[in-house]
């Protein structure tokens, strides 16, 4: 009997794992199984940590980061693409340079900075190198309010803020801007969203009351890839991720004793 073959839109993560299997290239992987994409991974950095925090990391060698995308560019057909934890500045160069060398499609980028748990997952250093020569090859770029505040030198407080700080991430030359609401206080989330036509947009949802929301991000940029990489226009990937997330946040699932991971099967 001969195999059947079916196919599947590929797309790679760009980051760092996660041992605890609740956030980075664990988390991705998950999603992108769940939305049905065939998903690669390029490793930036390795962290030993579990759903109570990050214990340690250490970043990978620029020889086997350069040698893991050339392995993908010789072999894969990259639909999209995304990155998270790069480590710090030097890190941040090997990815965009690599970026800039293959064609891996558009590029959602997740600006991850700090763990739920207070580790920092990028060195302070490395922000003028995202915004300069990350930021402008982004399809789209999702951080969440302190995130934003740190990529534009804003404090963020009103729904006007959140709309100014898109315009600001804007002219690094991010295309598509989302901005997200989770870290906020309000009894609703409420991630603002701006799009390279000028549209622009609010996904509101009712804040669920957990703290196992590990790996929220890491979730929300890779449905999105998925949901790109399938074809989707980036209204639509930005509204199925959300969708996403919020469902795999809403049917927890008990790991560990911290902030536990989401429920990618949701
Ligand atoms: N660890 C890695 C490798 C990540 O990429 C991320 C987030 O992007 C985290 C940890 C942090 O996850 P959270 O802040 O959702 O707990």
């Amino acid at each position: 009997m001969s195999a059947q073959l079916n196919s599947f839109p590929q797309t790679l993560t760009i980051a760092g794992t996660d041992s605890g299997g609740g956030a980075g290239v664990m988390a991705d992987l998950k999603t992108m199984q769940e939305r049905h994409v065939f998903s690669t991974a390029v490793i930036v950095a390795v962290t030993a940590q579990n759903t109570l925090g990050v214990q340690d990391f250490s970043a990978l060698s620029k020889k086997l980061i350069d040698e893991q995308f050339a392995s993908l560019a010789d072999d894969m057909a990259i639909k999209a693409c995304k990155t998270g934890m790069l480590a710090d500045a030097e890190h941040v160069e090997i990815v965009v340079d690599n970026l800039k060398k293959y064609d891996f499609g558009p590029l959602i980028v997740d600006p991850v900075m700090i763990a739920k748990g207070g580790a920092p997952l990028l060195a302070d250093s490395a922000i003028d190198v995202v915004k300069r020569d990350l930021l402008p090859l982004a399809t789209v770029v999702t951080p969440n309010l302190p995130e934003a505040e740190r990529l534009t030198d804003m404090t963020i407080k009103t729904p006007a803020d959140m709309q100014a700080a898109a315009k600001k991430l804007r002219a690094t030359g991010a295309k598509n801007i989302m901005i997200k609401g989770g870290h906020g206080n309000t009894e609703k989330v409420t991630d603002y969203v701006l799009l390279e036509d000028g549209k622009e947009f609010w996904l509101s949802a009712p804040r669920v009351d957990t703290i196992r929301t590990h790996g929220t991000g890491d979730t929300l940029s890779s449905a999105m890839t998925a949901e790109i990489a399938k074809g989707q226009d980036i209204e639509s990937a930005i509204r199925l991720a959300k969708d996403f997330v919020e469902a795999a946040i809403r049917n927890t699932i008990q790991v560990g004793h911290g902030h536990g991971p989401l429920n990618h099967w949701a």
